[in-house]
């Protein structure tokens, strides 16, 4: 079903928030109209787009309707349930696919993935109950990061591990879900690739971004990232593999820690274009959002060289937000703000780009 899109056709998004807001903006920019659904009848990206429904997941009958009234479905939230993607797929394109989605919910999945890739991970084990984490912890050793194995982002549902002591807490952290622990990395530094893969099995990636984080949520992406030549090509190498084992359509960002010693070690695919790629928006010929749109359109990707010599973005987390207009004043800054209706501590509020250079 490699049915191409052309201007004028409807484009499904599932799932509300910033991302898909912003993919809305850019397919609007290519003369596609932008149908969201989303179970939160409050979601930024209703604000831009021609069509919304507000709906469970699990609402087949809304999901058939929605099917009906699209040329092609996307996604902006990997949490999306798989079934939802698997009825869609028998009535409409969805891209990237039920397969791919499967994987990417799955840390257990993707690290077996990467591992039968040769790429290089944080050691894991699989974690059921006490004894399999007494095992693991034996082989691994602390420190160690005990996660729930699927529907964890920003830090939550993770639980370190340093000493005995704290093994039963983050066990009943996990809330006897299914788990994965990893071996603690002493990283030099986090990385990220995102990158596109079209129809044809084209792939194009932007520069390698630095990501830092704070709280668990990411703070500050530079791009391109200080790494040397051999770590950006063994990352970007290593996510071009992944796309292709994925069969995968649209942009995807793929997560690294750089190690002292150079190693690159996957972390996290997220199947769906990346807060750690909003940089691109100014800092990029393409957009990452516009370069979603192209792929799953089944359109030419776009060019993904960077504008200037070096792009900061900075997330506007929570009360950050509120010097928007000292932000507005800058010359310098470029201001984008997601429209939520409620500033919350810990919620991504905007971010702010600088090209310099
Ligand atoms: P994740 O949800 O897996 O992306 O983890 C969120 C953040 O926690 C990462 O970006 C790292 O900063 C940190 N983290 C997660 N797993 C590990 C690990 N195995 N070793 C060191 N830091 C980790």
């Amino acid at each position: 079903m490699a049915t191409q899109l052309k201007p004028g056709d409807a484009l499904g998004i599932l799932g509300g928030g910033q991302l898909g807001r912003m993919i809305a903006q850019a397919a609007s920019g290519l003369g596609l109209t932008c149908h969201i659904f989303a179970p939160e009848a409050d979601s930024p990206a209703f604000e831009v787009a021609a069509r919304r429904t507000v709906a469970s997941y699990a609402d087949t009958a809304a999901l058939a309707a929605f099917a009906d009234a699209v040329e092609a479905v996307t996604l902006e939230f990997e949490n999306v349930p798989v079934e939802a993607l698997t009825f869609l797929e028998r009535l409409v394109p969805v891209r990237p696919g039920a397969s791919a989605l499967a994987v990417a919910q799955d840390r257990l999945a993707e690290k077996r993935l990467a591992n039968s890739l040769g790429l290089k991970t944080a050691p894991f084990a699989a974690i059921a109950n006490a004894a399999d984490l007494a095992a693991a912890l034996a082989v691994i050793g602390r420190p160690a990061v005990l996660k729930t194995n699927r529907f964890g982002y920003d830090g939550k549902g993770q639980a370190k591990i340093l000493t005995p002591g704290d093994d039963i807490a983050a066990l009943a952290a996990m809330r006897g879900q299914p788990a994965i622990l990893e071996g603690f990395v002493s990283f030099e530094r986090e990385v990220s690739v995102v990158a596109a893969r079209g129809f044809d099995g084209a792939f194009a990636a932007f520069d390698v971004t630095w990501n830092e984080h704070r709280d668990h949520i990411l703070h500050r992406s530079l791009a391109p990232a200080p790494v040397t030549d051999k770590v950006a090509s063994t990352a970007l190498a290593a996510s071009r593999a992944i796309a292709d084992a994925l069969g995968y359509i649209g942009v995807l960002g793929v997560e690294f820690f750089v190690t002292d010693g150079g190693e690159v070690l996957v972390n996290e695919i997220a199947p769906r274009v990346h807060n750690s790629g909003h940089w691109t928006l100014e800092g990029a010929l393409t957009s990452q959002f516009e370069q979603h749109v192209r792929a799953v359109a089944g359109w030419p990707l776009g060019d993904t060289r960077r504008l200037s010599h070096e792009v900061e973005m900075l997330n506007l987390i929570g009360a950050d937000a509120d010097g928007w207009l000292e932000l507005l004043a800058d010359p310098q800054a470029r201001l984008t703000l997601y429209g939520k209706a409620e500033t919350r501590p810990g919620r991504k509020m905007g971010h702010v780009t600088r090209l310099r250079g």
